[in-house]
């Protein structure tokens, strides 16, 4: 139940963990993924703003440049072109007062004139001679388009130009190309490409097709290339992109990858020539803040997933702890099998469902010593082989447990006791059999067992320690026998015990707390018919309110010796109540005292009595003291001394319990006695009409009795003819239920002085 705890805890913890971690694994690639999409939509903006404006400075120039070579072409349209001279003359004019590096004209059929400021203007020049960029914006224009070169350096001024070219047309057709290098200030700008991104950034030039037209000397690829499709930078799906979008003078956005690292590009037209800015954002901030995320995020990833194996290591270790535990708690290390707990716990399932459930407790006879004479390890042997023989024997619903040491429990089907206790003998004669075997000793093992049967199980259902309890009471009992043996639990008998336990461990505290109280039982003269005296009996009556009753706890006080303290205590207790009668100016009667052998013969006896009769002003006479006649069978001389010792104080005795064991009239010959109790038992059998033997020895010792003038007393008067009988008979006194049980002092004044006999 624990493990399944843990369980739905941990998944609980793990689930919680888990999604917890991959909401914020989530939250976090999100919030990544937003923070690089605006960068990129930043730098792409940015991008966007650095290529229009060189687009629209460069179309600008571009336009304005064109601008002046139309303007000259058509002043030179009405120039007589082949009148070279003039025409040179003319055309370093306009060069001068343009911005143009160099100009130069060619006309379809023969030889061109190249002006170069502040030199000679030449002439004769042939086109071939020039350089193969002039040669192609010179073809270019004779189709009747106006155009621009690549930026190339010119052999003549040794500085990076441009050559423009528009056709001079004469009557609607073609006669020649006014061409113009120039250095513009934005390709410059472009190739020294140090105000792109403030610095982060650089821009090329392309063509549709990809080719470099400037080339910024920035580039972040530093391997020459020709078009841009040059190099692995560019996968095969992407290049088909870029060109697809060329082609169709889009604008693209695009990156590429170039030692390990990426970088964004934007490709915009300019609508001129079908060229492209290139603008490449050489800033590594962007990806760099990408790169962060994503280690970040991967460093997320990981150590959420370190924690959901150190959740599951932990789940793995708690369950093998847990299950570790669990052994420790229901398991035997020993035996291996169950331990009390687990034992216990069937029972408890077992009990009050199944009313022929036997529990049976064994121990190994003398086991101490097989530990001491073979050893620990072979004393643990045997107590393996016991717990598996057993089990061996045992029917399915039939279980056991090694408690401790070599105390064992089992549960044993069968409603008749006998039949069980039998096979729990031949069980445990089998395992005796086989016992030690490996030792080679002739030592014989020995087992006891006390068994609570069906019947006293399922009598009280629910109660498992005390089935336990009365099983190991039993088990107590069945020590000791020089054979294997059964012990069924008897509940008298426990009942006793437990009196008996409670009785020793308490008196001392019952004495002290006034526990102990003297009841009274009239002794009734039985020529009057008047009280003649009465007989102090004890009475326990603990906390409980439960009264015990003197044969629950007067043989044990004789057998420890407290029998001296309680009837000395009686005797106080006697005196007491003559001086409370006596001072309430009530004629008080004689009480007997029932005084134990022990004391009878303790050193201080009569100094003790002799205290306690002064203390309360009481004399002796009206104290009988109660001996048994045991006390003669020893030394009837000692006895006489001592009851001589006592009369002569005052005391009277009286000899209790006559014919109720070795009695005979010898004794009562000899013993100086003031007064003989006869028992209840000669009563009764007398009493008994057909026993007339009984009848005779009784008229015997009675008028025996009084012939040695001790008076008579009868006990156990319970009826009417009781009385009849023991008054024929010539008794004295008569003292039973006829008259009155014993009763509290009190109830015993109100009853005799309160009101009349
Ligand atoms: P005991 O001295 O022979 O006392 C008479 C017992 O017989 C009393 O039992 C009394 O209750 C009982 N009894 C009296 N009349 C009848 C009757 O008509 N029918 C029956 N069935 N029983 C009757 P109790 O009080 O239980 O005392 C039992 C014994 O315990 C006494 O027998 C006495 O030997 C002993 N005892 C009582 N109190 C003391 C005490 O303070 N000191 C000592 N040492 N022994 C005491
Ligand atoms: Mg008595
Ligand atoms: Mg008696």
């Amino acid at each position: 139940m624990e493990e399944t705890r843990i369980q739905a805890r941990l998944r609980r913890a793990a689930r919680i963990i888990l999604t917890a971690g991959l909401l914020l694994l989530a939250v976090g690639i999100g919030v990544a993924a937003f923070l690089v999409n605006s960068m990129i939509q930043v730098t792409n903006s940015q991008m966007r703003a650095e290529t229009d404006e060189y687009k629209n400075r460069l179309t600008r120039q571009i336009s304005s440049d064109f601008q002046i070579l139309t303007t000259m072409s058509s002043f030179l349209e009405f120039t007589e072109v082949e009148q070279a001279d003039n025409f040179a003359q003319i055309l370093d004019q306009s060069n001068l007062r343009s911005d143009f590096v160099t100009m130069a004209y060619f006309p379809t059929d023969g030889t061109g004139v190249v002006a170069i400021p502040d030199e000679p203007v030449r002439t004769d020049v042939r086109l071939e001679d020039m350089q193969p960029e002039v040669q192609n914006v010179v073809s270019r224009t004779r189709n009747g388009e106006a155009a621009l070169s690549k930026l190339f350096e010119s052999e003549l001024t040794r500085e990076k130009i441009f050559v423009y070219g528009i056709p001079v047309e004469e009557n609607g057709r073609v006669v020649g190309s006014l061409i113009a290098s120039d250095q513009l200030e934005i390709f410059s700008d472009i190739l020294g490409g140090d105000t792109v991104l403030g610095g982060n950034g650089h821009i090329h030039m392309i063509s549709t097709s990809g080719e470099f037209l400037i080339r910024s000397q920035d580039a972040v690829v530093q391997e020459n290339m020709e078009t841009i499709f040059d190099g692995p930078y560019f996968s095969e799906k992407e290049t088909e992109r870029i060109q697809a979008a060329l082609a169709g003078q889009e604008t693209i956005y695009t990156s590429f990858r170039y030692q390990g690292r990426s970088y964004q590009a934007l490709l915009q037209p300019v609508e001129i020539n079908g060229w492209y800015m290139l603008c490449v954002n050489s800033m590594r901030e962007s990806s760099e803040i990408y790169r962060i995320v994503m280690v970040i995020a991967i460093t997320f990833a990981g150590a959420l997933l370190l924690m959901v194996l150190l959740l599951a290591y932990g789940y793995r270790l708690t369950r093998r702890s847990n299950r570790e535990l669990h052994d420790l708690a229901f398991h035997d290390p020993l035996t291996g099998g169950d331990n009390l707990r687990s034992f216990m716990l069937r029972l408890t399932e077992v009990l009050p469902q199944q009313n022929d459930c036997n529990v049976a407790a064994l121990n190994v006879h003398q086991f101490k010593f097989i530990n001491e004479i073979f050893g620990r390890e072979r004393a643990d042997r045997l107590l393996r082989h016991i717990h598996q023989e057993f089990s061996k024997r045992l029917q399915p619903d039939e279980f056991c447990c090694r408690d401790s040491a070599d105390r064992f429990f089992a549960v044993l089907r069968g409603t008749d006791a006998g039949q069980v206790a039998a096979r729990l003998n031949g069980i445990m004669d089998e395992i005796c059999r086989t016992a030690l075997e490996d030792t080679n000793s002739d030592y014989r093992v020995l087992l006891y067992c006390g068994m609570l049967s069906a019947a006293e199980c399922a009598a009280a259902p629910q109660d498992i320690n005390g089935a336990l309890t009365r099983a190991l009471f039993a088990l107590e009992r069945a020590k000791g026998n020089d054979r294997n043996t059964v012990w069924i639990y008897d509940a008298e008998l426990h009942k006793q015990e437990e009196v008996a336990n409670y009785v020793e461990s308490h008196m001392h505290q019952a004495l002290r707390d006034r526990e102990f109280r003297m009841y009274l039982q009239p002794k009734i003269d039985l020529q009057t018919g008047r009280l003649g005296g009465a007989e102090a009996l004890v009475r326990w009556i603990p906390g409980n309110g439960r009264m015990l009753y003197p044969d629950q706890f007067i043989p044990l006080f004789e057998a420890n010796g407290f029998s001296v303290s309680l009837d000395l205590y009686m005797v106080e207790c006697a005196c007491r109540q003559l001086r409370t009668w006596m001072d309430q100016g009530i004629k008080p009667v004689p009480l007997s005292v029932n005084q134990s052998k022990l004391l009878f013969f303790e050193a201080d006896y009569i100094q003790n009595l002799q205290q306690i009769i002064s203390r309360h002003n009481v004399s002796a006479r009206w104290i009988t003291l109660e001996i048994l006649e045991g006390l003669a069978l020893e030394n009837a001389e000692k006895l006489n001394a001592r009851i001589e010792q006592l009369q002569k104080i005052g005391f009277r005795i009286s000899m209790d319990d006559f014919g109720s064991g070795y009695s005979s009239l010898n004794t009562l010959s000899h013993l100086h006695i003031d007064e003989l109790k006869l028992d209840r038992g000669f009563l009764m059998e007398v009493a008994d009409q057909g026993n007339t033997r009984s009848r005779i020895i009784m008229e015997q010792i009675v008028q025996m009795a009084k012939r040695l003038g001790i008076s008579v007393v009868v006990e156990g008067v319970e009826t009417r003819e009781n009385e009849e009988l023991i008054r024929t008979l010539g008794c004295d006194y008569g003292q039973g239920y006829y008259y009155s049980k014993p009763i509290d002092a009190d109830a015993f004044t109100a009853r005799f002085w309160g009101c009349e006999l």
